[in-house]
């Protein structure tokens, strides 16, 4: 039966594997040892000196060495440090065999890598134990050095993935860190010039900010720019060009600049500029100068040869502020009153002007809420005729009736009005409520026939593609005689030039309605303009008679104005008669009408009413 050193169930395992060696200078031991262990099984080897010994290693290495202490020559001590010595046979359990009566050393036995030992004579049960155990002992221990060895393969196994793994999420994280840092760029960015955007420009100004309130010492600056008529430009030359001419603008601020400064794109063509370390606001302003003067000269862009004018809001960078936001406001205000007074230029922001601003933009707000409040009242002003000194028509002109603020006249409210658009619901109200005044006055008994009404129309009314339905519509639901309606137009409807216009005008024409000219000679439009349109009547604007009155000798233009009127076939009114000098002056001249404060004041219907029913001649 094969026995093996472990697990059999009566303590034996599978010897036959199992390779011991029997070192015995004594031939009887080596006889019965050997035999003991063949019977259980072990593959037996018999050596009698440490010259076989070695021998047989060389061979092959045993599992178990049976050593005998006492042998001539080389003693059993010897032989095992020799085995220790070696790395190939240091690991071999070695059993020291002694006779009872040796002088048998066990401490040093064991000291020099000893296991056990047997004594002679030999005990069956006792030597199969002993042997059996350190069998079973190597063999787990060499099951654990192959374990461990496993275990470090796999760990290194794993550690390997792992580095992998590592490697790879690292690559990773990079990658995406430097996603995240491009789109945290490109955020910041403006896409067209690469210059940073309004959230970059604003964190440099809260940069600013902060530092100013905490150095006395440090103060900036922000200018903002805007190109004054830049759509004209997208739209002659396409928004390519626009936009190759933007970068280009962009470029040639940067060089009016330190590098320490920052010049931002705020949108479409605006731009505004940090001025750091700025001493004061002569600095700046000429630093403005010099950004308007490098873009007065001309940009080549693809096959054009662009202009470009700017104008700059600047807005000293006062610690007071609370956010950058409010700084950037103020110098866009800045720049709208830089615009206001006439462009190409720059100005410096005053807290007074936060406050028009922000009058302007409730003024807005209210102005919203009077249209559909009907807060708006016309009231009427006489238009006189010189031939027959009677009332030949009126002049409509808006009023507002504001709840807190009383009447608020047209100047105030009118440019807001283009501004936000509303002027278009105003002006349609106007010329209805005008029109159903006029068809009440010429149903009335006393009121002198026949009797015109003047209506202002803003430019923009004519770019209105339903604008010749609107006036149909009016006089439809009126029920008057167009041929007794007048619109005021000023210089700006012809000097748009535009076909379009010019057709609504002959339209107009064609329904017998009279078109005049209003505020003439305060435009720009020249009589060759003047011309081409089926006008009626110029209306000389009041500055121009009072003018005349202070200049008695030689009237000023206002003679000129009246020549030209008659020899283009139209009637001429004088405006803004305030005197019974100027009343004299201009009938000498044959002016046709007048019209002014002398006569009266503009006022409501019904005071009209009585007005006429006075039956003044004037
Ligand atoms: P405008 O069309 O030239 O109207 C004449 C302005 O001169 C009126 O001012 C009138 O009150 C004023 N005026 C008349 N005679 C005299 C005078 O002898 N002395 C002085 N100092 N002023 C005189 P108002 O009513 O304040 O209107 C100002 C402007 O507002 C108008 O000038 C017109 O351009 C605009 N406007 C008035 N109503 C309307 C409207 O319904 N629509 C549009 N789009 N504009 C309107
Ligand atoms: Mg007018
Ligand atoms: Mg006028």
């Amino acid at each position: 039966m094969a026995l093996t050193p472990n697990n059999t169930g009566n303590g034996l395992s599978d010897s036959s594997y199992q390779d011991i060696l029997i070192i015995d200078d004594t031939a009887d031991n080596l006889r019965i040892l050997s035999s003991i262990l063949a019977r259980v099984g072990y593959q037996v080897r018999k050596a009698l000196n440490w010259q076989m010994a070695f021998t047989a290693c060389q061979t092959q290495l045993p599992d178990l060495i049976l050593l005998d202490i006492m042998m001539p020559e080389v003693d059993g001590y010897e032989i095992c440090q020799r085995f220790k010595a070696n790395v190939a046979t240091a690991d071999i359990p070695i059993i020291f065999i002694s006779a009872l009566d040796d002088i048998f050393d066990k401490v040093k036995a064991f000291k020099i890598g000893g296991v056990d030992y047997i004594t002679k004579p030999f005990e069956f049960a006792e030597v199969i134990v002993r042997v059996q155990n350190q069998l079973d002992l190597r063999s787990a221990k060499l099951e654990i050095l192959k374990l461990n060895d496993r275990l470090e393969e796999r760990v290194k196994q794993r550690t390997i993935e792992l580095e992998n793994t590592l490697q790879k999420l690292q690559r990773e994280i990079n990658t995406s860190q430097e996603l995240q840092t491009k789109l945290l760029e490109s955020a910041l960015r403006d896409n067209l010039t690469s210059l940073p955007n309004r959230v970059l420009f604003l964190n440099r100004l809260e940069q600013a900010l902060n530092r100013a309130k905490l150095e006395s010492d440090y103060h900036f600056a922000v200018l903002f720019i805007d190109c004054d008529r830049f759509k004209n430009i997208n739209d002659s030359l396409g928004h390519l060009v626009g936009d190759k001419l933007l970068i280009a603008i962009g470029e040639r601020l940067q060089t009016s600049l330190s590098p320490f400064d920052t010049l931002a794109r705020l949108g479409g063509d605006e731009f505004g500029i940090l001025l750091e370390n700025v001493s004061d606001i002569e600095m700046v302003t000429s630093i403005a100068e010099r950004i308007i003067n490098s873009l007065n000269q001309h940009f080549n862009v693809s096959r054009y040869q662009a202009f470009v004018n700017v104008s700059i809001g600047i807005n000293w960078g006062n610690n007071n502020y609370e956010k950058p936001e409010y700084l950037l406001r103020d110098a866009d205000t800045a720049m709208y009153r830089a615009k206001a007074l006439g462009r190409g230029r720059f100005h410096v922001f005053d807290p007074q002007m936060h406050q028009e601003a922000i009058q302007i933009l409730e003024l807005e707000n209210d102005l919203r809420r009077a249209v559909n409040k009907q807060e708006l009242i016309v009231y009427y002003q006489p238009i006189i005729s010189l031939d027959t000194g009677k009332i030949a028509g009126f002049e409509a002109l808006v009023r507002w009736q504001h709840p807190l603020k009383g009447l608020i006249l047209p100047t105030e409210f009118i440019p807001v009005a283009e501004e936000t658009g509303l002027i278009h619901a105003i002006d349609t109200w106007v010329l209805k409520t005008a029109c159903n005044q006029l068809r009440i006055w010429q149903n009335h008994p006393v009121v002198p026939k026949p009797l015109h009404i003047s209506v202002n129309l803003n430019a923009k009314l004519f770019l209105q593609p339903n604008f010749l339905a609107q006036i149909d519509q009016i006089i439809y639901e009126t029920k008057i005689n167009p041929a007794f309606l007048e619109l005021e137009i000023t210089e700006s409807v012809i000097m748009e030039n535009n076909v379009d216009v010019k057709t609504t005008l002959q339209e107009l024409k064609q329904r017998k309605i009279k078109l005049t000219m209003d505020d003439f000679g305060t435009g720009y439009s020249s009589l060759s303009y003047l011309h081409n349109f089926p006008l009626n009547t110029l209306k000389i604007d009041k500055s121009f008679l009072s003018l005349m009155q202070k200049n008695h000798e030689n009237m000023g233009l206002v003679p000129a104005m009246i020549g030209i009127a008659h020899s283009m076939g139209m009637k001429a009114i004088a405006e803004g008669v305030e005197t019974s000098e100027q009343l004299s002056q201009i009938r000498e001249l044959n002016c046709n009408f007048a019209q002014g404060n002398l006569f009266s004041v503009p006022m409501e219907p019904e005071l009209m009413l009585d007005l006429m029913l006075a039956a003044l001649q004037w």
